[in-house]
């Protein structure tokens, strides 16, 4: 039996001591254990988004103005090429008891809808995207909005 057959790579003796040949089986046996890192996967660009504010209804009385808002999001890959997905949200400003500015947002094709606040680092949104990664093309949509002075 060769030694090389022995499942107990540490009982080996030292390269040194095994003959040429079994010193090239002892090498590639070891070099197989080495683990072969991840190859990584390219990162994926991320969408380029932009957010537009399609229109908005003048305030009743004391009431705040609805405004409709539309985000696209344009992705770039090697399988689908350059696609744009646009969503669009009747936003609603509505009274924030913690500061800041509050919207209820509602995607017009799903009816999905969702409380977005902008309040700096507290900004918040109930959408799934944001209870993942802490941000949201909704919170950034309507702070961009805002910073224009459009909201
Ligand atoms: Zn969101």
């Amino acid at each position: 039996m060769s030694i090389l057959s022995n499942h107990f790579p540490e009982c080996l003796p030292p390269p040194e001591a095994l003959s040429p040949q079994e010193r090239e089986a002892y090498e590639a046996a070891h070099a197989a254990v080495a683990v072969a890192p991840e190859p990584r996967r390219p990162a994926r660009p991320r969408p380029q988004r932009s957010v537009r504010l399609l229109s908005r209804s003048n305030g009743l009385y004391e009431l705040p103005a609805a405004a409709l808002v539309q985000i696209d999001m344009v992705s770039t890959g090697p399988r689908i090429g350059t696609r744009t997905d646009s969503f669009r949200y009747s936003v609603l400003p509505i009274r924030s008891d913690v500061g800041g500015r509050a919207f209820e947002v509602t995607r017009q094709d799903t009816g999905d809808n969702y409380h977005v606040l902008l309040h700096g680092r507290e900004s918040t949104c109930e959408c799934k995207g944001f209870l993942r990664h802490g941000h949201c093309k909704h919170v950034d949509g309507l702070q961009t909005l805002v910073s224009r002075g459009k909201l």
